[in-house]
This record gives C-alpha cells, structure tokens and sequence, in this order.
C-alpha cells in the first residue's frame, strides 16, 4: 500500500545551520510513527516542512502520492498538536473543537465534535475554558481540537512533554488507545526514547538532521546500526569494542557455563532502584559496566570478585 506520508531527501538550512539535512521516510496508512532524537536534531523543524509552515529548501512533502509543496497549510489533510497546544483561551472546550470545522463550512459538526470530545474523555466539561483545566485535560482538547478534523496525518510535536511524570505516563496509554481506536496516522514527536519505543509501530532515530536509523521499536532498539542510535535509546556497555545492554549483563559468582561469554570484573558499587539493582563492575581491562540485576539476585558487595556474563546473541556490533 502507498504511503499516506512520504518524504523525499527533505532538506531545510537556515543561514547558519542545517536544521533538517536530506530527511526520507515512509509513513503507512494507520500507523503510530514516532521521529525520536535529542533536542535541536530537526524534529520540529520536519514537522513544520510537513504541515507547509515553512517551505524546505529542497526535497518534497507527500501526501497521498501526490507532492504539496507548493499548498499551503490549511489545503493539506494535516493537523497538527503543538507542543504547547496553543488553545484558543477566549473559546470554550466545545469552541476550541469546533473552530476548525466551522472555519472548513464543514456539516454535521454537533455531532463531529460531541464525538470527538467523547472520544476524548471530556465530555461534560464541554463549557469550561483553557484556564478552567488541567494539563491533561488541556491536553486532550488538543488531541480532539486536531482528531476532530479527521486528517490523514496527525502530527503530534512533543505532546506529552509538559505534563507531569505520573500523569504523562497515563497520557501516554491514552494516546495509544486513541490511535488505534480511531485508525489515525500519527507521526509523532518526541526527545523520549521510552515514549518511542513503547508507543511506536515505527520508529525513526535522528540525529544532527538525519535518520540514522528506522525500523520496529525492537529492531532498532535491539539491533542499532550505529553508536548514536544505540546510546540514543538506551544506556550501553562497553566491552572488548561489543556494545551490551545492562539488562543483557549479569554477573555471577562462579564461572559461567557453556554458551555465555564472560569476562573477571570487580563490583565497585551496587545501589537498589526498586524495580531492579544496578550492579557497577570494573573489569581487568580498566573498562567499567553496570548490570541491571533483579533483586532476587541477592546483593554484591563492593570489592568482590565476579564473573561479568552475558549471552553472545545480546552482543551489539558495530561496522
Ligand atoms: P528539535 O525539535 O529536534 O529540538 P528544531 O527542529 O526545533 O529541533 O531545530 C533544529 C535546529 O534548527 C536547531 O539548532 C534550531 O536552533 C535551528 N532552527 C530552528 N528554527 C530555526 C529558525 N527559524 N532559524 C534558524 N535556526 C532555526
Ligand atoms: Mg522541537
């Protein structure tokens, strides 16, 4: 099947910088597509060239097969969430929903937007302004203000990034469920690598204006082709020039058996994080690595004398 959103060697240099620097990807019909990578990488800036906000300098938008650089924003099927949501603070919820579809002459829209709203968990908060909510629920009327148009693609700009640890964590689920119940494509947005991986179905890694990498959250997580996007996504090892992940890392007391390497280590530090223990060991070769134990594991006390193990498939390797 085409791609509802394609992007062809976009590109977007500012006078001093490349902010986006030869960016392809393919996003299918359907799909939670996430762009992950830190701060300044071009996430936004690639958003901005898709919903026409900007013009690249060159390369091309798709939508549908069909190339809309030349349209403005309003005449692309994509709405966009903003990071700060931008809600109309002189509309009510209701209001802030229904303004696009007023502004489109569109019909049906009591019904659109009571949907929406519904969909949304805000139903009977329909009178209440920006200031007179939450940021979760601030949030949502975002989510609906932009679901309510039914674009083919949502781009999603951090959405998460100002609420709070506990309630982005439920937002998180939500916006899950929301995708897959309404069949929507997201490309999404995020510096979170834990909110790529875990809401994704693809994830594209970027890095000073590139992908470096794209793929299934496990494919790119568990086989990283380079350093970046290993150390992106999760913290690393290093060991003989191989990369492992600490979960992958155990140690034991005695030497292991067939099938696991292993290498002598010396436990410098051991602390307790709750859900697991995080085991810091030196190895002969100076070279240092945490493993993260389950603390049935029992504890290891500093200075003692262990064999670092790990599984060869878990290895990392790089060109
Ligand atoms: P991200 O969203 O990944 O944090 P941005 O896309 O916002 O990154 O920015 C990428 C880079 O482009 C940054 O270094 C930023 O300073 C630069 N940049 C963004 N917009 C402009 C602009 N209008 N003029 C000049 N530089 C810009
Ligand atoms: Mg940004």
């Amino acid at each position: 099947m085409a791609p509802v959103l394609e992007l062809r060697n976009l590109v977007k240099h500012y006078p001093a910088h490349r902010a986006v620097d030869g960016v392809s990807l393919a996003v299918p019909r359907g799909r939670f597509y996430s762009l992950v990578g830190p701060s300044g990488c071009g996430k936004t800036t690639t958003l901005r060239l898709v919903a026409g906000f900007e013009p690249p300098t060159s390369g091309e938008v798709l939508l549908n097969g069909e190339c809309v650089n030349h349209r403005r924003p309003y005449e692309r099927s994509v709405s966009t969430v903003f990071q700060n949501y931008a809600l109309f603070p002189h509309l009510t919820v209701w209001g802030n929903v229904e303004f696009g579809l007023r502004r489109r002459g569109a019909k049906d829209i009591e019904k659109r937007v009571g949907q929406a709203l519904e969909l949304v968990q805000l139903t009977g908060k329909e009178g209440r302004y920006p200031a007179q909510l939450s940021g979760g629920e601030r949030q949502r009327v975002a989510l609906a203000r932009s679901l309510v148009l039914e674009p083919d693609v949502l781009l999603l700009d951090e959405p998460l990034a100002a609420l709070d640890p506990n309630l982005r964590k439920q937002m998180r689920a939500e916006l899950k469920a929301l995708q897959r119940s309404t069949g929507a494509t997201f490309l999404f947005v995020t510096h979170d690598q834990e909110e790529a991986l875990s809401l994704s179905d693809q994830v594209a890694v970027m890095n000073l204006g590139r992908i470096e990498q794209s793929g299934a959250p496990e494919e790119v997580y568990l086989r990283p082709r380079t350093r970046f996007v290993a150390g992106f996504l999760g913290s690393l090892n290093w060991i003989g020039g191989i990369g492992l992940r600490p979960e992958a890392t155990r140690l034991m007391r005695s030497a292991p058996g067939d099938g696991m390497r292993s290498a002598r280590a010396t436990v410098v530090e051991s602390v307790f994080l709750g859900n697991c223990i995080q085991v810091r060991a030196r190895l002969e070769t100076g070279e240092e690595a945490v493993a993260e134990l389950p603390r049935h594991n029992g504890s290891f006390a500093s200075g003692e004398a262990v064999h670092l193990c790990w599984n060869p498939p878990d290895e990392i390797h790089f060109p």
